[in-house]
């Protein structure tokens, strides 16, 4: 099987002047490493002819399949569809099927075709349509000499559908490409580099045909395991295996696989078991909350939550012990065990959890550091604390304190170390 090698050309002005992040070439990256296509070189040029030229010519230099993504509306600045017709020495011409596809999409929103609209369906003579189901800008396939090109619109959604639904099925139909498993495996409470560590050997024995990725974002960790080969029933079976012998090495840290994130993971733990939470939050301002109620049907084990800001509240809301607050302070293992127990009791629920920390950048002290953050879990038999360590960035630490927040809580519930 020969692979197939990609470059992906976006076109806009807005993209290299910094208005415009260039999530199509992300997206679309994802989408051919998915499908087994690798893609060698992604590049960027403005709404200009001799740069779309010149990126076209270098593209067909070193790759099979050349995708572009932008220019292709109605408007001046617009310029792709003119530049593909003239490298591919083509006439601009009404396509039938790209109109007749143009009514129906203008029918359906109950407006009518102008002139400006219905250049739209007009295409280079040697290409082959493709249908947008989302916009009124046609896609284009040119095969030239077995290499193919590929325009989609620039707008994302419109870009998605067309490359999921028509251009993604015609590539897997003209190219001998893989057979793809994928598996992620979910896991949170320890750094990559330590994971690293902790699995080199399994690591460095998997076989040619497995590939290993870690994407990580703020502390939660997913791992994939992508599978090629020609039979999806005996890629499932191995990387099955190769995760039987994984997990024994990171037991502690995984909480899931595939789509189900910590909140998902936690709120199907409870609601199974009949059992329900509530949340006070100092440092993470309510956060934890928006991650367990982002969840649709989280009412049926979140009970409700409280963000006690002040001392004052703490003592008031919450019924910390003033004491307890001169004693240690606000930050500390004390205060934020009291707050966990009594979220518990007072929202009448079986698991309490809590956040109080220095969330940065300033309230730090040489004892108590930026980035000082104590949780704690309060369940039906006793409660865990942890003291956590994290950065000088206050967005990081609040999203970091969140997912480490829900992991205590889920090692309590499934009472692993
Ligand atoms: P239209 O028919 O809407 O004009 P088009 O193919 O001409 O579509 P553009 O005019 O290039 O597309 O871009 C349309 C919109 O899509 C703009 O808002 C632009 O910022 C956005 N866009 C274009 N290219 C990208 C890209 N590579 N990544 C993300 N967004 C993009
Ligand atoms: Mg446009």
């Amino acid at each position: 099987m020969k692979q197939v090698l990609a470059e992906i050309i976006t076109i806009g002005d807005e993209i290299l002047y910094g208005q415009t992040l260039d999530t199509n070439a992300h997206w679309i990256s994802g989408k051919l490493d998915e499908n087994g296509i690798r893609v060698v070189r992604r590049t960027t040029c403005g709404d200009n002819e001799q740069e779309i030229v010149k990126a076209l010519a270098e593209a067909e230099q070193h790759a099979d399949l050349i995708l572009i993504t932008g220019g292709l509306g109605p408007t001046s600045d617009d310029i792709t569809k003119t530049c593909l017709a003239r490298y591919f020495d083509s006439e601009i011409k009404p396509n039938e099927q790209a109109l007749r596809e143009l009514e129906h999409y203008m029918a359906n929103r109950g407006r009518a075709l102008n002139e400006l609209t219905r250049q739209q369906a007009s295409l280079p003579d040697k290409c082959k349509h493709i249908t947008n189901n989302r916009g009124t800008a046609a896609g284009m396939w040119f095969n030239k000499n077995g290499k193919i090109f590929i325009a989609m619109p620039g707008v994302p959604h419109e870009m998605k559908h067309m490359m999921s639904h028509h251009v993604i099925p015609r590539l897997r139909e003209t190219y001998e490409l893989p057979v793809i498993y994928h598996k992620f495996v979910r896991l949170t409470g320890i750094g990559e580099s330590w994971l690293a560590e902790k699995i080199e050997v399994w690591e460095n024995n998997l076989p040619d045909n497995v590939k290993l990725a870690y994407l990580p974002t703020y502390g939660d960790i997913k791992m994939r395991l992508t599978a090629y080969g020609n039979d999806v029933k005996i890629l499932e079976k191995q990387v099955r295996g190769l995760i039987d012998s994984l997990l024994p090495l990171i037991d502690k840290y995984v909480y899931g696989f595939d789509d189900n994130p910590l909140e998902v993971v936690i709120g199907n733990i409870l609601r199974e078991r009949n059992e329900k939470l509530a949340i006070a939050e100092s440092c993470t301002g309510g956060f934890i909350a928006h991650k367990i109620t982002s969840v649709a049907g989280s009412s049926d084990y979140f009970n409700g939550g409280i963000v006690p800001y002040q001392n004052e509240m703490k003592v008031k809301l919450l019924g910390v012990q003033p004491a307890t607050l001169e004693a240690h302070g606000a930050v500390s293992e004390e205060t934020v065990r009291e707050m966990a127990v009594n979220v518990k009791d007072r929202f009448n629920a079986d698991w309490g959890l809590a956040s109080s920390g220095i969330a940065g950048p300033g309230g730090g002290t040489p004892e108590k550091p930026v980035g000082t953050i104590w949780i704690a879990c309060a369940g039906p038999s006793g409660i865990r604390a942890k003291k956590l360590r994290l950065t000088k960035d206050r967005d990081v630490n609040i999203r970091l304190s969140a997912v480490l927040a829900m992991f205590i809580l889920y090692q309590s519930l499934v009472k692993k170390d």
